[in-house]
């Protein structure tokens, strides 16, 4: 289906078709469209643009991964059927190898999305000859290149469980969760409330600008607390102007 450029949901739905796409060739599931509907519809009481607080929090993210000794970025079905192109330029940007980790676990599904990686010429660990204690789903598997050894961890569309885990295991996780509320956005170091789709771009944008000593700098005013709350907030303050909008119509 071709959807006009001038459709008014044009970018919203042309995702869609890139997740239903992603769905077709094996490298996303079908609960992977689930949850993306869930971002959509924060995203929607959000106002769908990149708010200041996700500009910050992106910034610290890179900030922190700058820092930071093994960096990895942990990618899912969805985050690779979304923006693969813009993960490997992160990836490298940052020298921070990726990681294929998903939750309903395929060997089969674990490699086309590696490939889907490498083939933008980007550097993937998915051997899986690691396991992290404490978790009893298939995300338990890592590699021991990778997440195992990994001191900060950025996970996009991640869930709270593994968060958590990931955070037992001692690593700073840094979340992209649309949903302010969710357990993955209170658990992470660092919580991203943005579209995968423009966090991704934005962030590739600060890793090429910013110096260790700029790196410092930003993680010693970040709080994540404030972004979170601030990120609550701006859903409360467009819902009150859709509220005078319907009023004023
Ligand atoms: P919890 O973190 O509370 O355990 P959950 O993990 O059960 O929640 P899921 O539906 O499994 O929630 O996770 C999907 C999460 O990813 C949702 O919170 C949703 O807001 C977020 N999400 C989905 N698509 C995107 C996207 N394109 N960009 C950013 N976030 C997204
Ligand atoms: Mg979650």
């Amino acid at each position: 289906m071709e959807i006009p450029k001038s459709h008014p949901r044009y970018l919203s739905l042309t995702t869609r078709e890139k997740l239903v796409k992603g769905v077709r060739e094996g490298l996303a599931v079908l609960e992977g469209l689930i949850a993306h509907g869930r971002g959509e519809a924060f995203d929607y009481i959000l106002g769908e643009k990149s708010h200041d607080f996700a500009l910050e929090a992106e910034r610290a993210a890179v900030a922190l991964m700058k820092l930071a000794e093994h960096p990895v970025i942990s990618v899912n079905g969805n985050a690779a059927s979304l923006v693969a192109e813009e993960l490997v330029e992160l990836s490298k940007t940052l020298n921070a190898p990726l990681e294929v980790n998903i939750f309903h676990y395929s060997k089969e599904r674990v490699e086309k999305i590696a490939k889907k990686l490498e083939e933008f010429g980007g550097t993937v660990y998915y051997r899986g000859d690691a396991v992290l204690e404490g978790i009893d789903h298939a995300r338990r598997i890592v590699d021991s290149r990778g997440i195992l050894k990994a001191d900060v961890v950025l996970v996009p569309l991640e869930d709270g469980d593994r968060c958590e885990i990931l955070k037992k295991h001692g690593k700073k996780v840094i979340a992209i969760d649309l949903n302010p509320l969710s357990r993955t956005a209170r658990m992470a170091d660092i919580t991203i409330v943005n579209n995968i789709t423009r966090a991704i771009p934005e962030m590739i944008k600060f890793a090429k600008e910013i110096t260790k000593e700029e790196a410092k700098e930003v993680l010693r005013n970040y709080d994540n607390k404030t972004v979170l709350k601030r990120a609550i907030e701006a859903i409360r303050e467009h819902l009150t102007k859709m509220a005078e909008d319907v009023m004023n119509a």
